[in-house]
């Protein structure tokens, strides 16, 4: 068997060999914290589990979805969109239905790249946006992403012939992992610079609830201008605890949402029906579950980030997202040092490295564990640092 160049070039998934780690300790009898994973712990509220119930029942549902989204979702994510953001879009021709995000993200690839062009990823960043290039035998071009320009991905300084062979530029805020969140001023510095040189606009705003202390997180689309370059990705899977679900939609400039719903109606059939009314049910909701989800986060925030800058663990309270981005101590590299808290605390977190060689330096926590665990893991890294 012969695999292709491209695969033959792609690394394993970050988590794969992390959770691979944890799960033989685990085999071991080891009890570890695992703060090492973006999946939020609380249940889905049990009003979409109820309309998913109601759903799965009714054989209206049972058939193949329409590939796009079924109207009625994507009337309720264009629904969310204006509620939310103030942003007005048509739902049969700017709103796309997705098996999650990070498909969405990745297969905005196939659409766009051909061989030997490229995307523009930040330096720091969801292993997606890369692979929607790598997988395409396609180049990625790392822009900048330093405490030093506050994690905003710096597209100032790509070299000419890299930008007249870009297609896509990938961005994310509020961030993962850096929980770095971009003023509005960013996203029209971007805008300008992809209408500028023809590049299509990815904004993946999966945190765009999870926010804190009255912080609320812009949209790409609420910008000038933004639907003639742009897409955004919005995800269910954070704010309503919906990450097994695979549930989001891609919304913005018509071409692009075509593009992507061509490549996706050559390759899957869709989201389940009856997730899409659970999807409905949610975006739909007023919202308060997603409120009380981030009083719990904030409250971990609260307790983790003291925690972490008293021990020497350099951190900022972020004012979104479930994950603080902390410095390590010198003299190790952020591979060894969450190999050390594995093995000696316990605690699982991911190295700053997987997200790229800038995250060198830093490891990611989720907040995603009951208090209590969080406690234990604060008390096990005390006793080993
Ligand atoms: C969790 C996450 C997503 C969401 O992925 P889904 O496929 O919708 O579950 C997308 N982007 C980032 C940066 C994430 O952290």
């Amino acid at each position: 068997m012969r695999l292709s160049k491209c695969l033959q070039e792609t690394k394993p998934y970050l988590f794969v060999e992390l959770n691979r780690k944890r799960a033989e300790l685990e085999a071991r009898g080891i009890d570890v914290v695992t703060l090492s994973i973006g999946d939020p712990d609380g249940a889905t509220p049990q009003f979409i589990v109820d309309a998913m119930k109601e759903a799965v029942a009714n054989p209206a549902y049972q058939h193949y979805p329409a590939y796009a989204g079924s109207p009625e979702f994507r009337t309720a994510a264009a629904g969310y969109l204006k509620n939310r953001f103030g942003v007005d879009v048509d739902p049969m021709g700017e709103v796309l239905a997705l098996i999650g995000s990070k498909e969405g993200l990745v297969h905005l690839g196939n659409a766009f790249i051909d061989e030997g062009e490229y995307a523009l990823v930040p330096s720091i960043g969801y292993p997606a946006y890369s692979a929607a290039a790598t997988l395409r035998n396609a180049h990625i071009y790392l822009m900048p992403t330093t405490p030093e320009n506050g994690y905003l991905a710096d597209f100032s300084h790509v070299p000419e012939e890299v930008v007249a062979k870009t297609k896509i530029m990938f961005l994310g805020y509020p961030n993962n992992p850096t929980g770095a969140c971009a003023p509005e001023s960013y996203f029209d510095e971007a805008i300008a610079f992809c209408r500028e040189n023809d590049i299509l606009l990815a904004h993946d705003n999966a945190y765009a609830d999870i926010s804190y202390d009255g912080y609320r997180p812009p949209a790409l689309l609420q910008r000038p201008g933004a639907r003639e370059v742009g897409i955004e990705f919005f995800s269910l899977s954070k704010g309503y605890n919906m990450t097994g679900w695979r549930i989001a939609f891609a919304a913005g400039n018509a071409t692009a949402i075509k593009a992507l719903g061509t490549v996706k109606n050559n390759l899957d059939s869709g989201v389940f029906n009856a997730v899409q009314q659970a999807g409905i049910a949610a975006l739909t909701s007023d919202q308060s579950t997603v409120r009380s989800q981030c009083a719990i986060y904030q409250r971990r925030r609260d307790v983790l980030v003291p925690a972490l800058n008293d021990m020497g663990l350099a951190c900022e309270a972020p004012k979104a997202t479930i994950y603080v981005w902390a410095r390590i101590p010198e003299g190790y590299t952020s591979m060894q040092f969450a190999d050390f808290l594995l093995n000696e605390a316990h605690v699982a977190v991911t190295p700053g490295s997987g997200y790229g060689a800038d995250g060198e330096g830093f490891i990611r926590i989720s907040l995603t564990v009951t208090d209590d665990r969080l406690e234990e893991a604060i008390q096990r890294m005390r006793a080993v640092l």
